[in-house]
């Protein structure tokens, strides 16, 4: 395969981010191939299920319809809510195995409620993503070469040359979106600083004897914390201690009994493992830079973290859809001056915040009598509230997340919007758009398959689709009955890129700062 003609982008790595990315790409005009050393798809257990954020994404490309349908089927074999100290698994998921009691989220939450039309399909398995995104992106002509890995990278002013296992191949740009023990980071002298693992992690769905002894749901000893959910036979067990001494060792059967054992205090035996069961550790690392030269890093090439409160694909997915757009005005020639800098800025804090969201939970689960007591405090006195829940659920789900677009602030942050922030409840500056209805009919989203700027008109005259007519067809100019908000323009990455209340003032300067000079 010693093709010699440059790609416009390579994207190393078919998981979720490299996918997403790759068909981002190709909407925007852009040739762009994924490669992966993989044969096949990876059908290694990983994640169980995507956040709001990340189906609110895949919503805007049209793809609702195909996670609704896994979800179905996922929760279809479910046995229903997953108990822990009285709680339930809600969409929030859990923090530190504590689970968040769905009697305690506030659904009047403005936040939440800007964000609900996603929030029953959580139950999406990585495996059904993965085929969903590969599909999708294949339909928009970005094709995945398997079996085909990264061994050698060289770049000068021009392009990336890769060296491959099927040969030379070159691009303009390469992104490594090849996991956690990234070649292309590696290749790139990219450091990961962070912190070292403490524990040994063990996912599995597995047949059992003798299982009476285990506790169903999330449960805390002072070896380690395990969960066991007996109807799908799944079985999470975290063992403080050490990392593993083998992470490249096949995970069989005997070795997540004997930690099931060693953490529960049970004799539970393991009679089979179904499918493949995944070993990690809770090392926490974060790129120094996201991008060196012509070479750029999303998803777990760019950061790592253990997987408590499954924040990996959503960190992955909103990378590449903030990457997407911007790499193809990069390569199409539109981009405003700067573009494809703000890449790092908006995402990298995004990326430092998850990982130190899961450093905590995983100080919060140690075994010792003190942090049992620490846990039982926060148990009780926040996730135990109304306020707590609701925070933690946002936090989680992915919607605190915000741009400083305003220019006020260097560095994006996490947090649940303040009331003073501009734009109104789930249409604030910098932040990632919820559902928008349309007094019109049918949804903000509805509008956005095709990768584009959208912009809301609901002023009487027209006069924001009359300004943006010249960005056309880069922006598509939606005209809606209705007052709040009356005009709204979202990037197509669903960050609101600008908000009015009837006027066109600063829409103009949004427009040119974010989709160059008139087409
Ligand atoms: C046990 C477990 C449970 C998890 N649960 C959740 C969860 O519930 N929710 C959640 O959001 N996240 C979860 N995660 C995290 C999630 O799986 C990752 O964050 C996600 O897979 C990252 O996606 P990615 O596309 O960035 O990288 P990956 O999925 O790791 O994909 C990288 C790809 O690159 C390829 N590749 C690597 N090196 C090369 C090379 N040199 N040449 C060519 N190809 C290469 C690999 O074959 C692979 O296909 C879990 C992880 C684990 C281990």
């Amino acid at each position: 395969m010693g093709d010699l003609v440059p790609m416009d982008v390579i994207v190393v790595g078919a998981g979720p981010t490299g996918l997403l990315l790759a068909a981002e790409l190709a909407l925007g005009g852009v040739r762009v191939e994924v490669i992966d050393r993989l044969t096949g798809p990876d059908l290694t257990l990983k994640g169980a299920s995507i956040r709001i954020t990340t189906a609110e994404m895949l919503d805007r490309r049209g793809l609702a319809p195909a996670i609704r349908e896994s979800h179905r089927r996922s929760a279809a074999k479910a046995r229903g809510p997953v108990g822990g100290e009285g709680g339930h698994l809600v969409a929030g998921g859990h923090f530190a195995a504590i689970p968040f009691s769905a009697e305690l989220v506030d659904r009047s939450d403005p936040e939440l409620r800007a964000h609900n039309a996603a929030a029953d399909v959580m139950r999406v398995p990585q495996r059904d993503l993965e085929a969903i995104l590969a599909a999708h992106a294949a339909r928009l002509g970005a094709p995945v070469r398997r079996g085909v890995e990264v061994i050698g990278l060289k770049q000068d002013n021009d392009e990336v040359m890769l060296e491959t296992s099927k040969g030379p191949r070159r691009a303009r740009w390469v992104v490594g979106a090849d996991g956690g023990r990234s070649t292309i980071r590696a290749l790139a002298e990219i450091d990961f600083p962070g912190t070292e693992g403490e524990l040994t992690g063990h996912q599995a769905f597995a047949e059992t004897e003798a299982d009476e002894e285990l506790a169903r749901g999330w449960n805390w000893t002072p070896r380690g914390v395990y969960l066991y959910d007996p109807a799908p036979g799944r079985i999470v067990v975290v063992r403080f201690g050490g990392p593993p001494v083998n992470r490249s060792a096949p995970v069989t059967a005997q070795e997540v009994q004997d930690n099931l054992r060693h953490v529960s205090g049970t004799s539970v035996t393991l009679t089979a493992l179904q499918g493949t069961a995944t070993r990690w550790t809770d090392n926490a690392r974060l790129a120094a830079v996201f991008r060196c030269g012509r070479v750029l890093l999303a998803g777990d090439a760019a950061h790592i973290h253990s997987p408590f409160g499954g924040q990996g694909i959503n960190l992955g997915i909103a990378d590449a859809a903030n990457l997407g757009w911007k790499l193809a005005a990069t390569v199409r020639g539109w981009a405003p001056g700067g573009l494809l800098d703000t890449y790092e800025p908006e995402r990298r804090p995004v990326a430092a915040w998850v990982l130190d969201w899961t450093r905590a939970q995983v100080a919060l689960m140690r075994g010792d009598e003190k942090t049992r007591q620490l846990r039982a405090v926060f148990a009780r006195h926040l996730l135990g509230t109304r306020a707590g829940t609701t925070e933690f659920v946002a936090l989680t789900a992915g919607i605190g997340q915000r741009y400083a677009l305003d220019g006020s602030d260097p560095a994006a942050t996490v947090e649940v919007a303040a009331d003073d922030e501009a734009g109104i409840p789930g249409a604030r500056l910098g932040r990632l758009l919820g559902d928008v209805p349309l007094v019109g009919g049918g949804r903000l989203a509805d509008h956005a398959h095709n990768g584009t700027f959208v912009l809301l008109d609901r002023t009487p005259g027209g006069a924001l689709g009359r300004l943006s007519a010249p960005w056309a067809p880069r922006v598509r100019t939606i005209t809606d009955h209705g007052t709040e908000p009356a005009g709204l323009l979202v990037r197509p990455d669903g960050v609101v890129a600008w908000a009015g209340n009837g006027g066109v003032q600063g829409l103009e300067t949004a427009l040119r700062r974010w989709a160059g000079e008139p087409a």
